[in-house]
């Protein structure tokens, strides 16, 4: 166990307007008393604030006004004593408090060593350990309810169940084949083991598939706008920035952390996206031809392809359609308060089934469809986040795709009929790579590894 005290500034630098600086460790609470004016800290209870002054030992001048936090071992984030300093003078100030305290010996945390505290003293797992990092991360209420869910062992839970069924199948053909003068023992044969690793497999998919959703729901759904010049492509971005105001959120228990501006629609975080430097995109096939126009376009989850209801199809709308074929797109006409000029029969076709939604911009009318139609285009109807469980990060997707393999490997040996010992190495794989995202199998560099990729004071 480590013991040594550590520190750091917990607020991200150069927000808001209170600081903190967060000591964990046995010195914690010792070393703050010596520097505070105010009630004696030394046998103040757990979970406590306290008014009072930061001292400079030094030159005994006030360094700062504060309130200081006490929390006591083992009911904290690490399992030991912790104190948090909450400066307000910004950053000069805190950065003050923080060279004071190291003065007196205090070792300044590397990048994510609460968070691995929290994880060695047994706090927290590994993925929960991720869904801190996820969790300072993420840009949404409900990638925000994500993280936090992962935290609460979601998904520990269901890979550990995962794990189970495995470890059962694998140790069921080692007795068999141990002990085969246990005859109470029934034989694993092909078909059960078939059904076992078709149960995992199916689990294992959906994990991805849900997986595609928490990534967009952390880092936005990249959405282009298109369409001929005119025809209201600014309105629209106006129009959706207006009508979902960018997201700040705070989250109990870390570090408060501003979400840069996002335009959310139903849940869904869309980014709209400076595709190649062409935020708006006019002209983009005139400019650079269908197939190029189709790469660019290619790198957006999302495009809102916008049409005039009082202009007929041109030849470069049609290029526009071939230039999206297949991807996710919408396509809104514009200006129905105008008159008819558009083919929708036309439009329909070219649509190829996507959602056509019909609007003026101008009268505020068709933004509710749109919003349900970019809703369903992700989600299939609005989100509930309550009953599902994310896999939104990417070691976790990493090691999920490794552990499907593994088993693919193991159903392919099984429709081989190879003998069972063959096909449960690959079974305990499986078995091994999922182990890895809730950090039982990882090795002590992997752990080192992750935790430095923390942000500092978490
Ligand atoms: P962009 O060139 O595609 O970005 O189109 P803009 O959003 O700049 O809009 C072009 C013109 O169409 C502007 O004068 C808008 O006010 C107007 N416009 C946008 N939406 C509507 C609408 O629903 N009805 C009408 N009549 N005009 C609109
Ligand atoms: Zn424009």
């Amino acid at each position: 166990m480590e013991t040594e005290t550590i520190t750091a500034i917990s607020t991200p630098v150069g927000e808001g307007a209170i600081s903190i600086v967060r000591l964990s460790g046995e010195e914690a609470i010792p070393v703050t008393a010596r520097l505070f004016q105010g009630e004696s800290l030394l046998d103040a209870a757990s979970h406590t604030i306290h008014y009072g002054k930061i001292i400079d030992p030094h030159t005994h001048e006030v360094a700062e006004e504060v309130m200081v936090t006490i929390m006591r071992a083992p009911k904290t984030f690490t399992r030991e004593d912790i104190v948090e300093i909450n400066c307000h003078g910004g950053m000069v100030a805190v950065n003050r408090v923080l060279e004071i305290v190291l003065e007196q010996g205090i070792r300044i945390a590397e990048p994510g060593e609460f968070t691995k505290r929290a994880f060695l003293h047994g706090r927290i797992d590994l993925s929960q350990a991720e869904a801190v990092m996820d969790l300072i991360r993420s840009k949404t209420d409900k990638a925000m309810s994500v993280a936090l869910k992962q935290m609460d062992g979601r998904l520990s839970e269901l890979i550990g169940r995962l794990r189970q069924e495995l470890l059962e199948t694998v140790a069921h053909v080692e007795v068999n084949i141990d002990y085969p003068e246990y005859d109470d023992v029934e034989e694993m044969s092909h078909d059960m083991m078939r059904v076992k690793t078709k149960d995992v497999h199916g689990e294992i998919e959906h994990l991805l598939e849900v997986a595609k959703q928490g990534k967009i729901l952390r880092e936005g759904l990249s959405t282009a706008i298109i369409g001929r010049p005119n025809v209201g492509k600014s309105s629209l971005m106006n129009t959706l920035v207006q009508e979902n105001k960018a997201i700040v959120t705070e989250v109990p228990g870390t570090t408060r952390d501003i979400i840069e501006e996002y335009v959310n629609v139903r849940g869904v975080p869309l980014r709209l996206v400076d595709t190649a430097g062409i935020r708006e995109t006019e002209d983009i096939v005139e400019k650079i031809g269908v197939d190029r126009s189709r790469q660019v376009l290619g790198e957006s989850d999302l495009i809102l392809f916008v049409l005039s209801y009082n202009e007929e199809l041109t030849d470069e709308d049609r290029k526009l359609f071939e230039a999206v074929q297949g991807m996710d797109y919408i396509v809104i006409i514009n200006k129905t308060d105008l008159e008819q000029k558009l083919d929708l029969e036309e439009v329909n076709q070219l649509a190829e089934g996507k959602p056509v939604i019909t609007a003026s911009l101008i009268k505020e009318e068709g933004v509710d469809e749109l919003e349900s139609a970019i809703a369903e285009t992700f989600f299939a109807g609005d989100i509930d986040t309550g009953d599902m469980t994310y896999v939104s990060n990417i070691r976790h997707i990493q090691l999920l795709k490794q552990a499907k393999q593994a088993l693919e490997d193991a159903m392919g040996s099984l429709e081989m009929e190879m003998p069972l010992d063959i096909v449960q190495i690959d079974v305990t794989r499986t078995w091994e790579f999922l182990g890895e995202i809730i950090g039982d199998t990882a090795s002590d560099s992997l752990i080192d590894q992750l935790f430095s990729q923390f942000c500092l004071g978490k």
